[in-house]
């Protein structure tokens, strides 16, 4: 797609927002790392952290983090909430022109955040890391997330990218219109290609989790591509009228064709092996039930959407929050 940029200076307060899960063994090395890169950004940051209802000491690093730092805030939520509304909880909180969401375990390597902030520059509202490989990752894990990216986008939207996760950097009027969408069953990235603004990728290999296991188990990962497929699309939808339509049909054809035999054997009286049937019946019964229980389960998914969207609740509960000023915590943020 083409844009006209409007070159801008550096943004005044970066923020960096960073969801942990049960990340006690990556903390100090994350914290080494961002030590060494920020400055080099040479502009002010914050650092986001948003505990998102761990089980183990992870808290208590954070905690210990924004002591150390004045530029570091923390976010605990009341449980876990999962990785998508963490991120969204530092989004409402973050005060940066411009803001970056990346992983707690390295595998978003800071230092391309320099090259996402030259094209902030140039004009580009969006700029997200565009993965070229995968260091470290089953090859379960690869093909997984190969098939989801181009099913992605054919379901969410067109100006999806390809390979590309959550690791990007957000300028000040795209988050706030990203803040305004409150859905409940979020997909950021598909709710930030919606959006529209000037998008651009930047590249970078994608290194392997620098300690600890993926918090993202296939359940997850399932779970995050329901979400995608159908709270963007009807597709699954016209997907079930179409299975409907070819069950349809082929019904119609068999009836014809045993109306045809019955007539051979009882009007025309024809010598004839009438073909009691009982398979095509089983068969019939089989796929019109299948077919009928798949739409009723498709229809099922996005009613029970309306049903999640009516209840109005906040996305997140906050359990409390560290060196936030009163200003941000008293916002109303969580709808
Ligand atoms: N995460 C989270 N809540 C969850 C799961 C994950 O906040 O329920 C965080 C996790 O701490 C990490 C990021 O989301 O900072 C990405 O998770 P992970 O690295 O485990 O996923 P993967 O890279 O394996 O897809
Ligand atoms: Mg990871």
């Amino acid at each position: 797609m083409h844009y006209h940029l409007f070159p801008r200076k550096k943004p005044n307060l970066l923020s960096l927002i960073i969801p942990c899960y049960n990340e006690e063994e990556v903390l100090d090395i994350l914290k080494k790392r961002l030590k060494e890169i920020i400055p080099k950004f040479q502009i002010k940051t914050e650092i986001i952290l948003i505990n998102d209802g761990s089980s183990d000491m992870t808290i208590v690093g954070l905690m210990q983090w924004a002591k150390e730092d004045p530029n570091v805030r923390v976010i605990s939520l009341a449980r876990n909430f999962g990785h998508q509304i963490a991120v969204t909880a530092g989004m409402d909180h973050a005060r940066g022109d411009a803001v970056v969401v990346m992983d707690a375990d390295l595998q978003d390597p800071p230092e391309i955040i320099l090259e996402m902030l030259k094209k902030y520059e140039e004009g580009y509202d969006v700029i997200y890391g565009q993965r070229l490989a995968r260091s470290g990752e089953s090859v379960f894990k690869k093909i997984t997330a190969w098939a989801f990216y181009r099913l992605m986008k054919i379901l969410v939207h067109k100006d999806l990218p390809l390979d590309s996760g959550d690791f990007r950097l957000i300028s000040r009027r795209c988050l706030d219109a990203l803040n305004g969408l409150r859905e409940n069953h979020r997909f950021l990235r598909g709710m930030n290609a919606w959006i529209g603004f000037p998008q651009a990728p930047v590249y970078y290999n994608r290194d392997a989790r620098v300690a600890g296991e993926t918090k993202y188990p296939l359940q997850k990962m399932l779970k995050l591509a329901m979400n995608a497929a159908v709270s963007f699309s009807p597709l699954p939808l016209r997907f079930s009228l179409g299975l409907g339509i070819v069950v349809a049909v082929i019904g119609f054809a068999v009836g014809v064709y045993a109306l045809f035999r019955a007539f051979q054997h009882f009007i025309l009286e024809m010598p004839i092996v009438y073909n009691p049937g009982w398979a095509t019946i089983v068969t019939l019964i089989c796929l019109i039930g299948g077919s009928i229980l798949i739409s009723i389960g498709i229809l099922g998914e996005y009613v029970a959407r309306i049903f999640e969207e009516s209840k109005g609740r906040p996305l997140y509960v906050v359990e409390f929050t560290e060196g936030m000023t009163t200003k941000t915590k008293s916002k109303k943020l969580s709808r």
